[in-house]
């Protein structure tokens, strides 16, 4: 008997009455009147779906599939580790040949001072777990007021109870009771919307880094413990931060004994052109978050790499608390660190670092050269491989259009079109770009083609009303 080869409508009959997706309005999706594209396939940047339609995908899934679709090297290793052992818990000090060599390539990779690896499966447990650990360091210091965390508006750490509190995102906290006490939102430091007129970026930096000190000085430095940020920011716009902002920042966190989480989830492992977003900004933190990348989204798998001045102290900790009483099922799962070293082992061995400095800088200009003047476009930004584009209604008095135009949308629509997925960010009218590191420069000329074509034709399409 035949296997039936198309049965997409089938398969989204079948979406439509028993998948709940994540992102999607429920309703519109239930009833059929927004798209359901079945995708079962990928090769470098492309991906293809069930009716045979092949996509540019220039945001490398949520900008994770860093290597590119379709590694087999990745799946042989995952197969290989399932083979051999599938799973067991790393609890009591059970340890698996990848997760060790994992941690070792992680931690020598890193800025200085890291120590040690704790897993988890998603940025957004990797968060819950750094928040868990400040709380515990706190408490072993005998400091257990010291509990607030600050993080900043358009910041994006996750979706959970404290990881969506955390992120400074209205969609991710309206009708969900968030954010929840004691998480404290400070200024977002976007040079383009929230600079005075006449501010240098260095002005603005030192200004954000004011307002961080008069709401620690507000609230007590005795009750803030950390503060936690992207170096670049992602979901929030694909924010860069503005000259000598992660200096002035770091300065007042040192004055108040804060500590510092960096939230690596979309900037470990080469996407800002450096290995570390960290180290491309100078930034010593004391926590870093990584997900995303470190598996390029092949299988789940998080982290939080933990610095010198941390460790030293959870160690002296056990001595009072005993075993530490943080621990997921599928910690430190083998068959996903091996998907891990096989997706380092492409990184590294084909310099994606590299080619997301270079090929990203050739992007960053021609993005920059290409929109410069475009009356729709009022900024054009990012680093390495991650970049965006920000529509205004006007660029001169820089207004914002009406959100009900959906214009971020319509220019994402429009990409889609012309046969490439750029991401409508959730705030404001942004399209993000996000591409596999493996890009290759003529591949970029095609998607600020695709970009401009349908930049342009919004344009037309805003002027005809
Ligand atoms: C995606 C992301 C997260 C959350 O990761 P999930 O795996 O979706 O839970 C956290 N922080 C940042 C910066 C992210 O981009």
């Amino acid at each position: 008997m035949n296997v039936i080869k198309n049965n997409t409508a089938e398969l989204q009959k079948m979406d439509r009455a028993h998948f709940m997706h994540p992102s999607t309005n429920m309703r519109q999706h239930a009833d059929g009147e927004t798209p359901n594209r079945i995708i079962n396939g990928g090769k470098g940047i492309y991906i293809h779906d069930t009716e045979g339609k092949e996509t540019l995908d220039a945001f490398a899934g949520l900008y994770c599939v860093n290597v590119g679709y379709g590694r087999t090297e990745i799946a042989d290793a995952i197969y290989a580790q399932a083979k051999e052992l599938a799973y067991y818990h790393t609890y009591v000090g059970h340890g698996n040949e990848p997760i060790i060599r994992l941690s070792e390539r992680i931690v020598k990779s890193a800025p200085e001072g890291m120590q040690r690896v704790y897993y988890g499966m998603s940025g957004s447990d990797a968060n819950e777990t750094n928040i868990k650990l400040i709380w515990y360091y706190n408490n072993i210091l005998g400091r257990p007021e010291k509990k607030k965390i600050i993080s900043r508006w358009r910041g994006y750490h996750g979706s959970g109870i404290m990881t969506g509190s955390l992120t400074g995102l209205a969609t991710f906290h309206n009708a969900f009771d968030l954010p929840r006490a004691p998480i404290l939102h400070t200024t977002c430091p976007h040079f383009y919307w929230n600079a005075e007129a006449g501010e240098t970026e260095e002005q603005f930096a030192k200004r954000c880094a004011d307002d961080l000190e008069k709401m620690i000085l507000r609230e007590g430095p005795e009750t803030i413990a950390a503060f936690i940020g992207e170096p670049v920011m992602g979901t929030g716009g694909i924010i860069t931060p503005p000259k000598g902002y992660w200096e002035a920042i770091q300065a007042v966190l040192n004055k108040y004994d804060v500590l510092l989480v960096a939230d690596e989830v979309v900037t470990a492992f080469g996407r800002t052109g450096s290995y570390f977003g960290s180290q491309h900004y100078g930034i010593k933190p004391d926590l870093i978050t990584i997900a995303k990348g470190v598996t390029s989204g092949y299988l789940p798998l998080s982290g939080v790499i933990v610095g010198e001045r941390v460790w030293k102290v959870l160690e002296q900790g056990s001595d009072k608390m005993g075993p530490l009483g943080h621990g997921w099922t599928y910690s430190a799962h083998p068959v996903c660190a091996a998907a891990a070293n096989a997706n380092l082992d492409i990184v590294d061995g084909e310099d994606l670092t590299g080619n997301s400095a270079k090929t990203g800088g050739y992007f960053q200009n021609l993005l920059r050269e290409t929109f410069a003047d475009h009356p729709l476009v009022g900024e054009a930004r990012g680093v390495g491989l991650m970049a965006a584009l920000e529509f205004v209604a006007d660029k001169d008095k820089k207004e914002r259009f009406d959100p009900n135009l959906k214009v971020g949308a319509k220019v994402s629509a429009a990409c889609l079109e012309r046969g490439m997925i750029a991401r409508a960010m959730p705030h404001g009218d942004i399209l993000g770009f996000a591409p596999a590191l493996c890009i290759t420069t003529a591949e970029i000329d095609k998607v600020v083609d695709i970009a401009k074509q349908a930049v342009d034709a919004v344009t037309d399409e805003l002027a005809a009303k």
